[in-house]
């Protein structure tokens, strides 16, 4: 079988596997709120829905996620260039996700104000990673934001966390679509494909991604984008 078709079956296979929990779990308490709505409780009621509103979330970012995965693999993906001031957007980002108070954005004096990039895919990448380091760490440990210049006309923007870490062996696997650690799949929910994504998507803006240890413990991801957009 050619590698593309391989590649569409295990997407379809991961994929059907990951929506068959929380479909189970929105069919399972929808029935269950139609049946037995009047021997609960408000408080049960609320959990119920909560449940519900949780999983739709869930299904409705891995589709999300598909549509980015594919758009990246046919070369469709729309890029806008445009003037990022960083503090305020690093801030935007961070404030829109749950968690967000836990981050702490740190920019070194000597980095530049604003980049030239696409501020949509920017985002999209820095939520992932964020995302990812809240999940993975303790709800009491702080999560570090910080930019500092990366030579070249780069900047480097790492995402710092102090929680269950990526074995060294691990840290180049992580980026590839559906790929979980065992210590990150026992943990939390997730499809494996958040870091393919943000990857990728650094790569359509001219940078990388890169994946190391934070001293004492946690991971640390490393974005590296270039400062002022290649002609394209
Ligand atoms: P997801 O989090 O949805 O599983 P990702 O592609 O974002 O998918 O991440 C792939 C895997 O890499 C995760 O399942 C987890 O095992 C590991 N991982 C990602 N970020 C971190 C992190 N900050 N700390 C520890 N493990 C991580």
């Amino acid at each position: 079988m050619p590698e593309s078709d391989l590649r569409d079956v295990s997407l379809v296979a991961v994929t059907s596997h990951e929506m068959r929990a929380p479909l189970a779990a929105i069919r399972g308490f929808v029935d269950m709120l139609q049946r037995r709505r009047s021997e609960l409780s408000d408080a049960e009621i609320d959990e119920f829905l909560n449940v519900i509103s949780v999983q739709t979330q869930r299904l409705i970012r891995l589709a999300d996620d598909l549509v980015t995965m594919e758009s990246l693999q046919d070369a469709s993906l729309a890029i806008e260039q445009g003037s990022i001031v960083l503090v305020p957007a690093l801030e935007q980002i961070v404030r829109d996700l749950p968690g967000g108070e836990r981050v702490e954005i740190r920019v070194s004096a000597d980095a530049p104000p604003t980049i030239e990039s696409d501020a949509l895919r920017l985002g999209q990448i820095l939520t992932n990673l964020v995302t990812n380091a809240l999940k993975y760490s303790d709800q009491g440990s702080v999560v570090t934001l910080e930019v500092v210049p990366d030579g070249d006309g780069c900047i480097g923007i790492a995402v710092i966390d102090h929680g269950i870490g990526i074995d060294a062996q691990e840290r180049d696997r992580v980026f590839e679509p559906f790929y979980r650690t065992t210590e990150g799949a026992r943990s939390a929910e997730g499809s494996g494909l958040g870091l393919a994504i943000a990857r990728r998507l650094a790569e359509a803006l001219g940078g990388d991604i890169t994946a190391y240890a934070t001293p004492g413990g946690g991971a640390t991801f490393r974005l590296r984008l270039p400062v002022r957009a290649a002609a394209r």
